[in-house]
């Protein structure tokens, strides 16, 4: 039996896909014209106990695997959610897991147990206006003064950072290069913090992004989550855990849109007989449905490797690229078939058109997760 497919699983899946056609889908459009989510949905998916899914029960998590979590994506999505929403909800998925890595209790019961009990939302800022790719070239500073860190800088594209009450942000605290980089959790309230209007942006329309301006502040050295300079590792290690997260999203976007088209290539007709009766269609379905399938099953077989901890670090690449690729390819099969009403807002897929965008740039990009397999094959 597939370990994505247990009888504990597909219960869980059940219970999201209940909470998500009746508590998340028929609000999401609302929340696109508003460009956020509102917090309390955070309290409600944390009440039916599917905020903290894959955190340990030790730090206030539900227990569970990565494979767990990443089911709850999944099931968002095909069941009528999208990947901005999934943004918009999981962004501790990339904001506490360094937290509870480095296994600080102070910093566990402040910032860890309140987020996942839906009381707080956290983010994580590493990209800065000048480059996100470099992530060793992160140059907001954070100085040594007593107590505290001093923080002076600017952060971009942040993923929830208008609503954050915590930010865990990487900060250079001794030289150049990546051994200079530090984590620094960032309570928002703090003087000095400065997060920009929601930037506006083509997809994750529901998912507020802004930039931060760090101005002199001084924020408690208890904020620092493990060492001093053991940012850059701790932020590699926890980019697996976002690549396939984003790698799950982009198969199951693009499951979505076949589902969709089905549906729609046998009730649409053209010239007196449904789209599905012709072979052009029906190569192209059957084209979409293929690379589905072919990147949700390298995508999982990744997930399965990772977890039993093997080296899989240019598969993890492999996998964004495969699934972001099929994704891309599928979503737009997707709007051309559905014609004028695949570029409607009222369409489903013209809204995952948007949002697909920016899996191939989230987390790593492309480019980068070639290059990250480059480097493994030919080795300078
Ligand atoms: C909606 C949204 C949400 C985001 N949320 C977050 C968040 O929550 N936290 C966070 O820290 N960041 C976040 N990001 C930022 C995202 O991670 C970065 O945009 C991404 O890493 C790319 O960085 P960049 O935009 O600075 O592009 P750049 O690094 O400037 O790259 C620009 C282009 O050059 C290419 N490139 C760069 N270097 C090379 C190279 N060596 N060889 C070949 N090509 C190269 C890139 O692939 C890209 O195509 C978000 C971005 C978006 C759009």
């Amino acid at each position: 039996m597939s370990s994505w497919d247990t009888p504990e699983r597909r219960l869980l899946r059940e219970t999201v896909r209940r909470f998500s056609e009746t508590r998340l889908v028929p609000r999401l459009a609302q929340w696109e014209d508003d460009g956020v989510v509102p917090r309390e949905v955070h309290r409600e998916l944390a009440d039916a106990g599917l905020l903290a899914i894959g955190f340990p029960e030790g730090v206030g998590g539900s227990g569970g695997t990565a494979i767990d979590a990443l089911i709850v994506a999944e099931e968002i999505i095909l069941s009528g959610g999208s990947s901005g929403l999934v943004a918009a909800l999981f962004t501790h998925g990339i904001g506490l897991p360094h937290i509870v890595a480095a296994g600080d209790a102070g910093l566990v019961d402040r910032v860890v147990r309140p987020v996942l009990a839906g009381e707080r939302i956290a983010s994580l800022a590493v990209t800065e206006p000048d480059g996100g790719s470099d992530v060793a070239g992160v140059r907001t500073r954070a100085v040594r003064d007593g107590d505290d860190y001093v923080v002076t800088g600017s952060k971009m594209y942040i993923t929830s950072a208008t609503r954050a009450d915590f930010i865990t942000t990487a900060v250079r605290t001794g030289g150049e290069g990546a051994g200079g980089i530090s984590l620094l959790v960032v309570d928002t309230g703090l003087a000095g913090v400065e997060v920009s209007a929601p930037l506006r942006k083509m997809g994750w329309l529901c998912s507020d992004t802004a930039g931060i301006g760090f101005d002199g502040v001084r924020v408690p050295a208890t904020n620092l989550v493990g060492p001093q300079g053991s940012g850059f590792p701790s932020i590699m290690r926890q980019f697996a855990a976002e690549r396939l997260s984003i790698a799950v999203q982009a198969y199951a976007t693009a499951q979505r849109c076949l589902d969709l088209t089905t549906v729609w290539v046998r009730e649409r007709e053209t010239f007196g007989r449904p789209l599905s009766s012709r072979q052009v269609v029906r190569h192209r379905v059957a084209e979409m449905a293929r690379e589905v399938d072919v990147a949700r099953t390298y995508t999982r077989a990744v997930v399965e490797d990772w977890l039993a901890g093997e080296d899989v670090l240019a598969r993890v690449a492999m996998a964004k690229n495969t699934a972001v690729l099929a994704c891309d390819r599928v979503v737009d099969a997707a709007v051309q078939l559905h014609g004028g009403m695949g570029c409607m807002r009222e369409s489903e897929v013209e809204r995952h058109y948007r949002d697909s965008r920016i899996l191939g740039i989230g987390g790593g990009t492309t480019e980068i997760m070639t290059e990250v397999i480059a480097k493994l094959l030919l080795p300078a």
